[in-house]
């Protein structure tokens, strides 16, 4: 669990994952630094070549209204800080990068 091993993690739950449509998706429930009771989810697409962030959202009124927030910022600092993190996007990117050569080697 990530958010045992940065105390005071706003982090409460992050998952690596991917999509074929939109590329390495790197989601989590972060709590809201005004309302502990809030969690919001916020959500970065990688793109899976690049690693570049290409797309990211997140539910917060700060997203909603003026187009980003710190959640994003905060997600987007981890992926390139933590160790762990980077090792489950490139599983996820290599898991990625296989099954589109075994889609394209269908033929
Ligand atoms: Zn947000």
């Amino acid at each position: 669990m990530i958010s045992t091993q940065i105390p005071k993690n706003p982090i409460k739950r992050l998952n690596v994952f991917y999509t074929l449509g939109e590329g390495i998706i790197v989601s989590a429930d972060i709590q809201s630094r005004s309302r502990r009771d809030v969690i919001h989810y916020t959500r970065i697409v990688l793109d899976p070549l690049t690693l570049r962030t290409v797309k990211a959202s997140c539910d917060c009124e700060g997203y909603t209204f003026r187009g980003h927030c710190w959640h994003i910022e905060t997600l987007k600092q981890l992926i390139n800080a933590d160790e762990k993190i980077k090792e489950e996007v490139e599983k996820a990117r290599n898991e990625l990068m296989q099954t589109e050569e075994d889609i394209a080697s269908w033929g």
